[in-house]
């Protein structure tokens, strides 16, 4: 490539007050919160890939390169929200203030009220409708610093709506920045036509023939079950993810959010890439994580939202698993779509340092979706995905919940999105 095209594809950020320069992960224990931050440092992409980064003083001359200055701010790699259920569309504010007046989640989903009232409204939209609905969503998720979500279906809830869902998620990915990883979650729920007959549902959802197409057409990644009191066994949910996995998607799993029943173990065993929620864990559920490598996917928004006890995320990094934050922003259980909300629970409740709880939404959830050699992490070679924050330091940032402080956000090195000068 002649020097002028080099140039032209090149960036230097500068005055850069503190780079936080997490490593790949997937990070464990001590290393969650004693990875380096730089300050008085500048960054170089190329490409759209991180060229260099280090000391000010040190800057590789390159003379004409466009340059783009940080004003003594924070740089992070950009965040990642490794478990959302967009796209969903349907209005549900009535059953929040009914449970917050004391109704349980499973009253309310007993009473046909939940997710079939989701479910109702996918099965009415077009992906149009889908993707309309979602990329005011998308777009404020990537004002907040998020780079890369992953997008469940599960709301369609029979073979077609569900494509459809997952349709509107490779839409999604064209019409906006977001980097979107799609995963198939028909075995969400059991829809009223099939009360009472969850087997014969899991195999029209899970038929071999039409797992093998969804992988085909690249319309996801992965497949999840909401392994759950209330929801699919573990025996089912092992049916489902071995049947996925034999058609090339790779198994994730809700686990251990209202009951423990084993689900945290069946993720062990299926080497699953990640083990969500896990407000129930125990030490076995823990052992079988840690051996087969399982990011633990920690949602305090929802136990927030939900007024339910939080997941341990203390003892889970004690343990030596890698832990990762999400949102699950769904319309249900957590209608939070911003993880700076989430990294301020976990900050204020989970007692996460804000040092770990930066690993948990860039490293440990690039490793939550199978990225991690090439995202969540400021390396060498590592997608350009950046974002500039308006505060000097971490603590500065996670200080003020509620509060915006992204002043840019960069991914594959080109500025998608940037605070307006009077905002
Ligand atoms: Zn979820």
């Amino acid at each position: 490539m002649s020097r002028h095209a080099a140039r032209d594809n090149s960036l230097l950020i500068r005055d850069i007050g503190t780079l936080a320069a997490v490593p790949p992960g997937p990070l464990t224990g001590e290393r969650m919160q004693t990875w380096p931050l730089l300050h008085d440092a500048a960054l170089l992409v190329r490409d759209g890939r991180i060229a260099w980064f280090g000391p000010a003083h040190k800057t590789p001359p390159d003379e004409g390169i466009a340059t783009l200055s940080a004003a003594g701010g924070t740089v992070i790699p950009g965040l990642i929200d490794p478990h959302t259920h967009i796209p969903f569309v349907g209005d549900r504010s009535a059953e929040f203030i009914r449970r917050v007046a004391g109704e349980t989640y499973l009253q309310i989903l007993e009473a046909g009220g939940g997710i079939r009232v989701t479910m109702q409204a996918v099965r009415a939209a077009s992906v149009d409708d889908l993707v309309a609905a979602n990329l005011p969503r998308l777009r404020r998720m990537l004002a907040g610093g998020v780079v890369r979500v992953e997008c469940k279906s599960g709301y369609g809830l029979a073979p077609e709506p569900e494509l459809r869902q997952l349709e509107a998620v490779r839409e999604l990915a064209r019409r906006q920045p977001v980097r979107l990883h799609a995963t198939y979650l028909a075995a969400h729920a059991v829809p009223p036509e099939f009360d009472g007959r969850p087997d014969a549902y899991l195999d029209l959802v899970a038929d071999p023939a039409l797992l093998a197409d969804i992988a085909r057409r690249g319309l996801a990644e992965f497949c999840d079950v909401f392994c759950d009191r209330g929801a699919f066994t573990v025996a089912q949910a092992r049916r489902v993810l071995e049947r996925a996995r034999a058609a090339g998607l790779r198994p994730r799993l809700h686990a251990d959010e209202l009951a423990r029943i084993g689900a945290t173990q069946l993720a062990g065993e299926l080497a699953a890439l990640s083990a969500d929620h896990l407000e129930h864990i125990d030490d076995a559920g823990i052992a079988a994580l840690r051996a087969a490598g399982t990011v633990a996917v920690v949602l305090p928004g929802t136990s927030f939202f939900l007024g339910i006890p939080h997941a341990d995320a203390r003892r889970l990094i004690a343990a030596g698993l890698p832990v990762a934050l999400a949102t699950d922003y769904n319309p249900g259980s957590c209608m939070i779509e911003s993880l700076a909300w989430i990294m301020s629970i976990a900050v204020c409740q989970l007692r996460l340092q804000p040092a770990e709880v930066l690993a948990a939404c860039t490293a440990n959830a690039a490793a939550a979706l199978g990225v991690q050699s090439r995202a969540g992490a400021l390396a060498v070679g590592y997608d350009a995905d950046l974002v500039l924050l308006d505060v000097p330091t971490l603590d500065a940032w996670l200080y003020e919940p509620g509060r915006p402080h992204v002043r840019a956000v960069l991914v594959g090195g080109r500025t998608v999105w940037e605070m307006r000068p009077d905002d």
